[in-house]
């Protein structure tokens, strides 16, 4: 069964190129337009993963954010957040409210598929194409981010990563 993504985003052309990227490879893309019709889609049907815009014409994805956090059902569903360019406090809110990863627009849609390949992998998804993981093809968890979030590794060996990655 292929991995069911709920797309909250107003602005059209970005939205298509999301879906297109992501149906490309294998998802089944749920999009939304507004706060409220999103909420009606999660209680409505269970998804894998939510993207989801901050600035939306009904309010805001942080409230939704917050929202699905505190709903048994969705408490542990990953969530991507897109934020704009310089809106550091959605950023750092986000991920106070238990965004797993946010990309600041505009963004490469290979890199948005990645990384939402990246979130159904840790959610146990198996290889994020809606495919199960072949038996022992990885670990479960190959990133390590170190206590103090300074240093992040791969399967025991730290990244080459700058302080900003
Ligand atoms: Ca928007």
């Amino acid at each position: 069964m292929s991995a069911r993504l709920l797309l909250l985003e107003d602005d059209p052309a970005i939205a298509r190129t999301v879906a297109y990227a992501l149906e490309r490879d294998g998802l089944t893309v749920t999009h939304s337009l507004l706060v409220h019709d999103a909420r009606q889609q999660l209680q409505r049907a269970r998804f894998d993963l939510l993207v989801l815009d901050v600035g939306l014409p009904d309010g805001s994805g942080l409230d939704l954010l917050r929202d699905v956090r505190h709903a048994p059902p969705t408490a542990a569903l990953p969530v991507l957040m897109l934020s704009a360019q310089g809106e550091e406090i959605d950023r750092v809110l986000g991920l106070e409210l238990g965004a797993d990863d946010y990309l600041t627009k505009p963004f490469s849609p290979r890199e948005l598929a990645a990384r939402v390949k990246a979130l159904l992998r840790r959610a146990g998804h198996g290889n994020g194409n809606g495919h199960p993981a072949a038996p022992a093809a990885t670990a479960a968890a190959p990133f390590h981010d170190d206590e103090a979030g300074q240093r992040i590794s791969l399967r025991g060996q730290a990244l080459p990563l700058t302080r900003r990655e």
